[in-house]
C-alpha cells in the first residue's frame, strides 16, 4: 500500500562534454557522454523510494528504450510504476551539452509528458485513497497539476508542490491547494515579483504566498538551508556542511525528504527540515541525479553524527 503518490514527470538525461559549443552548420566531436534517469517527478519518486517510503509513480513513458531506462531505475528503488502508461510518443528527455569552461546548453523534449492529462489524474483515485500524501511539480501541464491537487483534497491528502520549472506566478486557485510548496530563491522571486537575496526577503515574499492560500512556503536555500515560513512562524534551518560536488537532484530530494517524514507523522517542522537538509546535503556532496540520493540509513547516520 503506497503512503505517497508522485504526479509528473520522467525525462532521460543525456550530457555531452565538449571542448567548446558548435556553431550553426558545424560538426564537433564530443569528449564523453553520460545517460542519467531524470526529470523532477521521477527524482522524487525515485528519493522516497531510495529513503524507504512505499510510493507510486504517475507519469507517462514512450514505447522506448529510453522509457524502459527510465522505469528500470524507479523500479530498483522501489517505485510502484504500475500507473507510469506508455504512449505511442518519444519519452521525455533533456540533451545537456557541456564545454570546457562549465557553460551549458540544454534542450529539453517533453515527449512524453505533455501526454500526462486530467484523465490520468481520474484513475489515481484509488491509489491516492489509500495513501497519506500528493507530491507534484511543473513539469507536466498545468491543468493536470491543477486536477491531481483538486483530487487530493477533496479525499483529504497532503498537497506538496515543488514549483519547478516556475512559469511567474500561479493561479490563486491552484495555490490554495497546497499546503506545503518548496520554491527556491529563484522560484519564489518568479512567483511573486518581489525580491529573495537575503532571507529577510525571502520571508517577506512567501508571506505574498501564504496570503494567497498557500499552508507552508518552504524556500530551499542552498548550502543556507531552508526557511519555513508559517502564519505563525519563520524557521531557518541549516544543513550539515558537506563539500558539494553536485547539486543536481538536490532540491528534489529535499522535497521527498520532507514529504516522507510527514507521511511517517512527525509533527515538528524544525525535525523534518533537518532530516530533509540532511538528505539533500548529502545528494549535493555526490555526482549524479537519481545516482546521488542517499539511502535512508546514510540519513540516520549523518544526523547521528551531528
Ligand atoms: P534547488 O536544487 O531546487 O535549486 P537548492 O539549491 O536550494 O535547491 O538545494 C536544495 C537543498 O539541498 C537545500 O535546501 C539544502 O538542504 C541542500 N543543499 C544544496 N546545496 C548545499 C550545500 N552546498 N551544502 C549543504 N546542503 C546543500
Amino acid at each position: 500500500m503506497c503512503k505517497a503518490v508522485v504526479v509528473g514527470s520522467l525525462n532521460l538525461d543525456t550530457s555531452i562534454t565538449l571542448e567548446r559549443m558548435p556553431q550553426p552548420g558545424e560538426t564537433i566531436a564530443a569528449q564523453g557522454i553520460s545517460l542519467n534517469p531524470g526529470g523532477k517527478g521521477a527524482n522524487q519518486a525515485f528519493a522516497l523510494g531510495r529513503l524507504g517510503c512505499p510510493v507510486a509513480m504517475v507519469g507517462a513513458v514512450g514505447r522506448d528504450a529510453a522509457g524502459d531506462t527510465l522505469l528500470e531505475s524507479l523500479q530498483a528503488a522501489g517505485v510502484d510504476c504500475s500507473c507510469v502508461a506508455r504512449r505511442e510518443v518519444p519519452t521525455g528527455q533533456a540533451f545537456i551539452t557541456v564545454d570546457s569552461a562549465g557553460e551549458n546548453a540544454i534542450i529539453i523534449l517533453a515527449g512524453a509528458n505533455s501526454t500526462v492529462s486530467p484523465a490520468d489524474v481520474e484513475k489515481l483515485r484509488p491509489l491516492l485513497a489509500q495513501a497519506d500524501c500528493l507530491v507534484l511539480q511543473l513539469e507536466i501541464p498545468l491543468e493536470t497539476v491543477m486536477a491531481a491537487a483538486k483530487l487530493a483534497r477533496s479525499l483529504g491528502k497532503v498537497v506538496i508542490l515543488d514549483p519547478a520549472p516556475a512559469p511567474g506566478p500561479l493561479p490563486g486557485e491552484l495555490l490554495a491547494l497546497c499546503d506545503y510548496l518548496k520554491p527556491n530563491e529563484t522560484e519564489l522571486a518568479l512567483l511573486t515579483g518581489l525580491p529573495t537575496a537575503t532571507v529577510e526577503q525571502c520571508e517577506t515574499a512567501a508571506r505574498r504566498l501564504l496570503a494567497q492560500g498557500v499552508g507552508t512556503v518552504l524556500v530551499s536555500l542552498g548550502a543556507k538551508g531552508a526557511l519555513a515560513v508559517t502564519p505563525q512562524e519563520a524557521l531557518l534551518v541549516a544543513p550539515p556542511q558537506v563539500k558539494a560536488v553536485d547539486t543536481t537532484s538536490a532540491g528534489d530530494c529535499f522535497t521527498a525528504a520532507f514529504a516522507l517524514r510527514l507521511v511517517e507523522g512527525e509533527t515538528s517542522l524544525q525535525a523534518a527540515l533537518k532530516f530533509a537538509n540532511t538528505a539533500a546535503a548529502l545528494t549535493a556532496s555526490r555526482p549524479g541525479a537519481q545516482a546521488s540520493i542517499p539511502a535512508r540509513d546514510e540519513v540516520e547516520a549523518l544526523l547521528a553524527a551531528r
